[in-house]
């Protein structure tokens, strides 16, 4: 069996859709607030996921309690809970253009009703690959929204610019830069 495609095109439209239901804010974008204004989401610090889960509880999480912190490291987490919704966990000293991007990417799994997709695996639910790029894609269309990166162009901006309007990593911008047609 052939592994399902992301839909990219669909990812970018419910980004779009997010943003006009908050009245196209100008950037940089708050995910955290949008989070916030969700239903059915309830959100945690990792300190606070530290402090009041149990070990077990984390582990159904996918966390481990013993992650060190870092660049590299995962920012953010997000399992259904029954009776809440979904649980979002971030960590709340990652950079915050990690932090942004990392809110971001669990408001695309939540928009894009990825958890009816969840497959259960050692320690939890997991997510097919294409459910991580399509969330991905729905941060960078959040985050660097179209007309955001029209206007670099048009201004003759360059990524770094982009990157400190929007609140995005580098490579984001880069990437937005380059590939948004
Ligand atoms: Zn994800």
């Amino acid at each position: 069996m052939s592994e399902r495609q992301p839909d990219y095109a669909r990812a970018a439209r419910m980004a779009a859709k997010c943003l006009a239901a908050c009245g196209w804010p100008a950037p940089p974008v708050d995910p955290l607030a949008m989070l916030r204004r969700c239903r059915h989401v309830a959100l945690m610090t990792w300190r606070q996921a530290l402090a009041e889960l149990s070990r077990e509880e984390l582990a159904a999480c996918g966390i481990s309690p013993d992650q060190a912190c870092g660049a590299d490291r995962l920012a953010g987490w997000s399992r259904t809970v029954p009776g809440i919704g979904t649980l979002v966990i971030y960590r709340e000293d990652a950079r915050p253009e990690q932090r942004r991007f990392t809110l971001a990417h669990e408001l695309g799994h939540i928009v894009l009703n990825h958890a009816a997709e969840g497959r259960s695996g050692p320690g939890g639910k997991y997510l097919s690959p294409w459910c991580e790029s399509e969330a991905n894609c729905f941060a960078a269309h959040l985050l660097l929204p179209d007309a955001a990166v029209a206007a670099a162009r048009a201004e003759g901006a360059d990524a770094r610019e982009l990157a400190r309007r929007c609140g995005v990593t580098l490579a984001a911008a880069r990437y937005a830069l380059a590939g948004r047609g």
